[in-house]
């Protein structure tokens, strides 16, 4: 089984992903760290994308994709990716790239979370100002809203946290991965799970979309 998971931050894609690999034995393949792999082994694609990885700058989707294409060259395993493809034109080098190798992605699972569940979710994180211990007000909240159960201090949010810089970061997602999304849609390959349901319910439901 190969497979491509989507979803937007806070959509627990990451965590859900790795619980699939180890319930099916499969590969996760996240692109940072085939980057790192590669620079740190020094491979000739791993060269040319260190200058510009130091530099802060984006790697191109054909050093990227060069890379995926020696990894899965090297293995039989099956895989999902996590993080990868960013745009619709990676899914579509994707594609053409796991054909040249005569393999084909089973399905693209797509994380369906909406902006209001998101923003509730990543926004509910605050830390107390005087002993710093944490606390979110969706899983853990304070006893008293705004102050510290331990020592009474105020509790603040920091700024990454806010609602207007979450709400950018998910724009910024929505806009990019649309593509991404439309482009498997339109292929027959995107699975949407209701990734609202408890973190247990959206692992039985990826379980039985992929089984
Ligand atoms: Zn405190």
């Amino acid at each position: 089984m190969r497979l491509v998971f989507l979803g937007p931050p806070g959509s627990g894609k990451g965590t859900q992903a790795k619980i699939l690999a180890e319930k099916k034995n499969l590969t996760h393949i996240s692109t940072g760290d085939v980057l790192r792999n590669a620079v740190k082994n020094g491979t000739e694609l791993g060269k040319k994308a260190k200058p510009i990885m130091d530099a802060g700058g984006l790697v191109s989707d054909n050093i990227i994709l060069g890379m995926i294409k020696e990894l899965l060259q090297k293995t039989d395993d099956d895989f999902i990716f996590d993080g990868f493809p960013r745009t619709a034109a990676q899914a579509e080098g994707l594609v053409k790239m796991m054909a040249e190798l005569g393999i084909k992605l089973d399905a693209a699972v797509n994380l369906d979370v909406d902006d209001e569940e998101v923003l509730k979710r990543l926004t509910g994180r605050f830390f107390c100002e005087k002993c710093s211990a944490d606390f979110n007000i969706n899983t853990r909240p304070p006893k008293v809203e705004g102050i510290c159960d331990k020592c009474g201090g105020k509790l603040m949010q920091r700024d990454d946290d806010k609602t207007e810089v979450i709400a950018d970061r998910l724009n910024v997602y929505r806009e990019k991965t649309k593509p991404v999304e439309d482009f498997y849609r339109a292929n027959n390959m995107l699975v949407n799970v209701n990734g609202t349901q408890s973190f247990d319910d959206v692992a039985a439901a990826i379980l039985n979309v992929v089984s």
